[in-house]
């Protein structure tokens, strides 16, 4: 049985790595640029998107100028959020987390608080037009001063409850270690909230470890370079700690040299809990099936394989247990009606 486009689509799914600013719709930009009497340029779809020839994750990044650079308004972020949802919904993701920087959008008078309620209000306008539930998660830069990220962790207490569900660290890897904000990741920690960190992204094991053993990440995103530390490895299996995997991102940032260089086979092999996630949409250009399609062409992954990274993505979500028990039931009992109505065989090997 081939698995094919209309067949990812059809199942329920999450994406948990998912920026916003790297989501943004090239037909909204358009728009934005016109509003502001700027040129529009003529390859807008090409330049939001990474270079093909990209060198690193800090090229990678500079793809994120003209967006930040246009999302300064509450309109405009609203709108975005919206948007980004409803292009999720749209492949059947049942529960996305949205992350963006808010400290980015404050460039033009915002405050932070209309820089987060705007997004949030976004999320939430889709929720109720659609059939999805949303997390806002907030990201603190590496390369920012962990005063700030500080500031940002308090907005994560103040937003707890009311649809922000984690506090992140993204950002250039190389020369930032998280460790600068451990103040921040306290904040959060000491509050029982949720804290995600990218790492070993751009760097190797030794900053996944500091992640998790210094600043006590609950989840790690991209974590490409945990196989080069096998005791650690162990350690994230054996603690279930969720790894956010972002294929096309992975390659483009140059994390993995090739598809082929990927850990993810070797990851979902061991039982590492491991999810597939866009990481920017736009930039990246791809979206949730894509990376499910990704993986099945480049790794020969089974319909079971793409069950079990399915089921991972809402396992590791950032919800409490009751609502994760609640939608894993139901998620699990559309997977096995979706699998049978279209005579799947996977069910037989559950
Ligand atoms: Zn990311």
């Amino acid at each position: 049985m081939k698995i094919n486009r209309e067949t990812i689509i059809s199942l329920p799914k999450t994406d948990l790595h998912c920026h916003l600013d790297g989501g943004l719709r090239a037909s909204t930009a358009r728009d934005f640029l016109r509003e502001d009497g700027e040129a529009v340029p003529g390859q807008l779809e090409e330049k939001l998107r990474v270079a093909s020839d990209n060198a690193d994750l800090e090229q990678y990044l500079e793809s994120f100028e003209l967006p930040c650079r246009l999302l300064q308004t509450a309109g405009r972020l609203e709108r975005v959020a919206y948007e980004l949802a409803e292009d999720a919904a749209a492949e059947n993701i049942r529960y996305l987390e949205v992350r963006f920087a808010p400290l980015l959008h404050c460039e033009q008078g915002l405050t932070l608080d209309q820089v987060i309620e705007s997004v949030l209000t976004g999320l939430e306008q889709a929720e109720q037009d659609y059939n999805i539930d949303t997390g806002l998660i907030l990201t603190g830069l590496r390369q920012s001063s962990p005063e700030k990220t500080t500031v940002l962790a308090e907005k994560v207490t103040e937003y707890w409850n009311r649809g922000v569900v984690a506090l992140d660290l993204a950002g250039a890897e190389r020369g930032h270690p998280a460790k600068d904000h451990l103040e921040a990741f306290y904040v959060v920690r000491n509050r029982n909230i949720n804290l995600t960190v990218h790492a070993g992204e751009d760097f190797g094991p030794e900053s996944i470890h500091q992640a998790i053993h210094y600043c006590g990440a609950h989840r790690i995103g991209h974590g490409v370079r945990l196989r080069e530390d096998e005791e650690l490895l162990n350690y994230v299996n054996d603690h279930r700690i969720p790894l956010e995997i972002c294929l096309s991102s992975n390659v483009q940032t140059r994390a993995v040299e090739s598809y082929e260089a990927h850990p993810l086979p070797d990851y979902l092999k061991k039982g590492l809990r491991v999810s597939l996630n866009t990481d920017n949409r736009t930039v990246s250009d791809t979206t949730v099936t894509d990376e499910y399609l990704l993986a099945i062409e480049k790794f020969n992954f089974s319909l079971r394989d793409v069950r079990r990274l399915i089921i991972n993505g809402f396992k590791s979500a950032f919800l409490s247990y009751d609502k994760k028990s609640e939608i894993l039931e139901e998620v699990t009992l559309e997977l096995e009606e979706q699998f049978f109505r279209r005579d799947l065989t996977v069910v037989d090997e559950l």
